[in-house]
């Protein structure tokens, strides 16, 4: 919703809340009833005069905090509609101030901020907005403005390619994102050494060409919204360091033989070109990078109480599909050995990964199908229910018995079928 140039956000008018005077026969709750009656009648300085009498006398009530809140949203509404931006803003600060979670509150005051040109503050309320209520399409337009703004237009096509394949409906929208989609083609000649973005510092040898560290930040971005929104809202604050490396370089640095696509060690190191310095393929590249990314945000989450089928599993879960031919490969690991013991997935050390390689496949293989089915089976929001459980717990198999009634010998059953429905 643009309106010369300007962003307003507008309020869906609020009902507020009436107390019946035969449950409170308060001072507190005649106050509110009367702040609501002003309300009601669009005179919101009365109805805030009216509703902070009331929280003084009863700071503790939720329906009084909420009334107030949605009476200051809505004079900051009319003001900014006047253009008078600074009133509204100190106005909706009083909301924040009430409640610091208060999500359109945030979202309002990065509209304010933004139409005042003060980038860096808008940025940081539309951000926690965002996080506050990851999906909301006007706010995720709205941040993508404020980046594009601060000239940083890559996380800003991240925001509105994310608005887009939503709601693909919003013209104007798609105007602006093909204009700056146009202009950065043209900007990348002035600047070569692009090597940041809104929440990645990247580092890399001089052969890694241009093409691939932007291609490279921009699955970067990505990757931080979608898989920080499937996992329940997690953004790390950053900025996240991330090293490129060509094959024989990142062999170099990590050692742990040619099968490892990379590695999250506090820093996501990945190769993206091989020897010969030609570039990876940007499917493989992009596989490497949301796998790595996992571990980010699975850090983040639970730190080192994450037994590694999980953070594995997951990592390849959400990095590709568990196409027919991982299926038959496992299945042979099956009808070989059988599963391995689930007990024996929790911890697995540098040791253990050269010890067997086939194991060690079989090993991602079976995690990788595990959390599959969990994930397609029970859906998104028991899985977050089983990572706040291993949080708590101090036993793997315990947490997966409180949330999904399983245990290990279960998960296995339940496993086999999955591979062999
Ligand atoms: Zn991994």
């Amino acid at each position: 919703m643009i309106k010369n140039s300007y962003y307003s956000i507008s309020i869906v008018c609020i009902f507020l809340l009436l107390v019946p005077f035969y449950i409170f026969a308060s001072e507190s709750m005649e106050l509110n009833n009367q702040g609501v009656e002003a309300y009601n009648l669009k005179d919101y300085e009365r109805a805030i005069f009216l509703l902070s009498q009331a929280m003084t006398l009863n700071p503790d009530s939720e329906v009084i905090k909420n009334n107030l809140s949605n009476a200051l949203q809505a004079l900051a509404d009319e003001e900014s509609k006047k253009n008078n931006f600074k009133k509204a803003v100190d106005i909706v600060d009083k909301a924040i101030k009430i409640n610091p979670n208060n999500f359109f509150a945030h979202l309002q005051k990065g509209a304010f901020l933004l139409n005042m040109g003060h980038l860096m503050d808008a940025i940081r309320h539309l951000e926690i907005a965002v996080k506050l209520k990851p999906g909301y399409l006007d706010a995720h337009e709205l941040l993508g403005e404020a980046y594009y703004r601060d000239n940083d237009i890559l996380s800003a096509r991240t925001q509105w390619e994310y608005v887009l394949q939503i709601d693909p409906n919003r013209k104007q929208l798609k105007e602006r994102y093909d204009k700056a989609c146009r202009e950065e083609v043209v900007e990348s000649s002035f600047n070569k050494t692009v090597s940041q973005s809104r929440h990645f510092n990247l580092t890399y040898p001089k052969e890694v060409t241009y093409q691939i560290r932007s291609y490279v930040l921009s699955v970067l971005e990505r990757a931080y919204l979608e898989i920080g929104r499937k996992l329940g809202g997690v953004f790390p604050s950053g900025p996240i360091q991330v090293i490129l490396y060509d094959t024989q370089q990142f062999g170099a640095v990590v050692q742990m033989g040619q099968t490892v696509g990379g590695v999250y060690d506090g820093k996501i190191r990945i190769p993206v070109m091989n020897e010969k310095g030609e570039g990876l393929s940007d499917e493989e590249i992009k596989r490497r990078i949301y796998h790595e990314y996992v571990h980010v945000v699975v850090f983040e989450l639970l730190k080192d109480k994450v037994p590694w089928w999980v953070n594995e599993g997951l990592a390849e879960t959400f990095s590709k599909e568990f196409s027919s031919r991982e299926r038959t490969m496992l299945e042979q690991f099956i009808n070989n050995k059988g599963l391995i013991p689930y007990n024996n997935l929790e911890k697995i050390s540098i040791k253990d990964m050269f010890a067997s390689e086939t194991k060690m496949s079989q090993a991602y293989l079976q995690s990788h199908a595990t959390i599959n089915m969990l994930w397609s089976k029970y859906g998104q929001g028991r899985f977050l229910n089983f990572i706040q459980a291993l949080k708590r717990s101090e036993n793997v198999e315990d947490a997966l018995r409180n949330v999904y009634h399983l245990d290990y010998a279960s998960l296995s059953k339940g496993v086999i079928q999955f591979i062999q429905r």
